[in-house]
């Protein structure tokens, strides 16, 4: 369940056109759309999500901890605060950060409980500090890469906590299938304040965290690993972006961000994945998120 060293990835981007929805004969993925308002009709929807700050025993983590307790960090996640509510969970879930001892973010399912390492938010930063270097570029880009990184890791993990309280069934890889909600989160409820290229650009540095660990050289372990290899999932993420406008993003396969052959089954992996999903969670939308079913039957009849 736990996103382990390497990657955690992210996906794709669907919205290209400048007001921020997909054109239905584009889209594979759901479009953004202004329904964001929690509970519609008088009604409070689901168990609230509960959001935690635990402080550290290490005095190298207390910076890092009230950075992200005063900046109120979980509600600082426009995907988290659009679900927040949203499904009939049977008991609250719950997101905490905390010291782990090791870099990683988890969901235990035992404490219903999504947990996000102080030391993965600080190995986040020095990954983005080495990108800013690497490619020059501004001195914001740090934080910008821990936050896009944050918000995809955060997501899958809210996938494993969705697929145990709900009892979701999955077939194949439960990381693969964590990831891809990841991305179609991401795309569907980004800020309304973010413009589609800047939902694109934060998947794209989910997709680099991806590649962090990448040696093209790997053990058994590795190979024995729950989670695809660091490189599958980058290209999975890749995938799945492209697939929501394969015109949009014909440059990906030009700049070798995608195979050709890959690339011209991704508009359908996309479509697939973002159909399963909404057929999967539809079922549990709480009371007063109505205008979620009226919309996902819509997008489910038009992309059939
Ligand atoms: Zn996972």
């Amino acid at each position: 369940m736990a996103v382990a060293g390497s990657a955690r990835a992210s996906p794709p981007s669907a919205a290209r056109d400048s007001h921020g929805s997909l054109p239905p004969e584009a889209g594979g993925a759901m479009s953004r759309s202004v329904v964001q308002a929690r509970g519609q009709g008088g009604q409070v929807g689901g168990p609230a999500f509960e959001f935690a700050y635990t402080p550290p025993a290490s005095p190298g983590l207390k910076a890092i901890y009230k950075r992200v307790r005063d900046a109120d960090l979980w509600r600082q996640v426009p995907e988290l605060q659009a679900i927040d509510g949203m499904f009939a969970l049977p008991r609250p879930l719950r997101f905490v950060t905390t010291e782990c001892g090791e870099f990683g973010a988890f969901y235990h399912p035992e404490d219903t409980e999504v947990v996000l390492c102080y030391e993965t938010l600080r190995t986040l930063y020095e990954r983005g500090q080495a990108h800013q270097k690497a490619l020059g570029l501004g001195d914001d880009h740090p934080l910008h890469y821990v936050r896009a990184n944050v918000r995809f890791i955060v997501l899958h993990e809210t996938g494993h906590a969705l697929v145990d309280l709900l009892d979701l069934p999955v077939t194949g890889r439960h990381e693969d299938a964590v990831d891809q909600l990841a991305t179609i989160l991401m795309l569907r409820f980004a800020g309304l304040d973010e413009t589609p290229d800047e939902v694109v650009e934060n998947l794209r540095l989910a997709a680099n965290w991806m590649l962090s660990d990448s040696t093209g050289a790997y053990d058994l372990d590795a190979y024995a690993d729950e989670h695809a290899l660091g490189e599958q999932r980058y290209f999975n993420l890749q995938c799945l972006i492209y697939g929501t406008d394969p015109d949009g993003f014909a440059g990906m396969v030009k700049a070798n961000q995608l195979t050709a052959a890959r690339a011209a089954g991704c508009a359908r992996e996309m479509r697939s994945a973002s159909r399963a999903w909404v057929r999967l969670l539809v079922p549990y939308l709480a009371p007063g998120y109505e205008a979620y079913g009226v919309e996902a039957a819509r997008y489910l009849q038009r992309s059939g």
